[in-house]
């Protein structure tokens, strides 16, 4: 069976991604779990660059075909912050928890009629041979009020998908793989990773 690599250390985005990408024929491996993995530092000025940095250094040390993800949530009335820089919006070594705080705390006097966000993912896919081929999947929402349920990760308690009365925190693996960002751009990816 081929070899898949999700060039990832986030376990959460892990679970989502692995789900995504089942029946495929492929055999899904975590880079978590090769000993000695290095950390990339996502140095990149845009989710092309980080994704695609990703992908290239674990595929470095795995020598495996690898698929990488990079994503940023653009806040109109934050002038498009936390953007590529989601993971670090409260500082350095900061929780979800930290971020989810601060953008609610920065759009508590912004109204319903102004709370629109989009979730923007890249994914890569690289091995030497094709090179990399890079799909993108967005989905355009709002930021509510509060925090709500307590599934999936990141800022997904505050973020509401266009056309749902619920975040994705309240989904099912399943439901927000069908609609997300990162579920639409692994759509593509599978279609690639069938042509392989
Ligand atoms: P990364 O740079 O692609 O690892 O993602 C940056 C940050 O965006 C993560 O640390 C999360 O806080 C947030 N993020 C990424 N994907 C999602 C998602 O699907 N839901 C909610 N937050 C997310």
């Amino acid at each position: 069976m081929k070899k898949l690599v999700l060039a990832t250390h986030n376990r959460d985005k892990f679970k989502e991604m692995k789900q995504a990408l089942d029946g495929l024929g492929w055999d899904i491996q975590a880079a978590f779990d090769f000993p000695g993995m290095p950390e990339v530092v996502e140095d990149g000025v845009t989710l092309e660059e980080n994704s695609l940095k990703k992908a290239k250094e674990i595929w470095a040390f795995t020598k495996l075909t690898t698929l990488s993800d990079d994503t940023g949530l653009f806040i109109d009335a934050l002038k498009g912050e936390p953007g590529i820089y989601a993971a670090r919006y409260a500082g350095e070594k900061c929780t979800y928890v930290d971020n989810v705080q601060k953008v609610l705390r920065l759009m508590e006097k912004v109204p319903d009629s102004a709370r629109r966000a989009v979730f923007r993912t890249i994914v890569t896919i690289y091995d030497p041979v094709k090179g990399a081929q890079q799909v993108c999947g967005e989905v355009e929402g709002k930021i509510t009020g509060s925090v709500q349920g307590n599934g999936g990760f990141g800022y997904d308690p505050i973020f509401m998908p266009e056309g749902f009365s619920k975040v994705f925190a309240l989904m099912t693996l399943e439901e927000k793989n069908q609609i997300s960002h990162r579920g639409r751009a692994l759509q593509k990816a599978r279609q690639l990773l069938i042509s392989k």
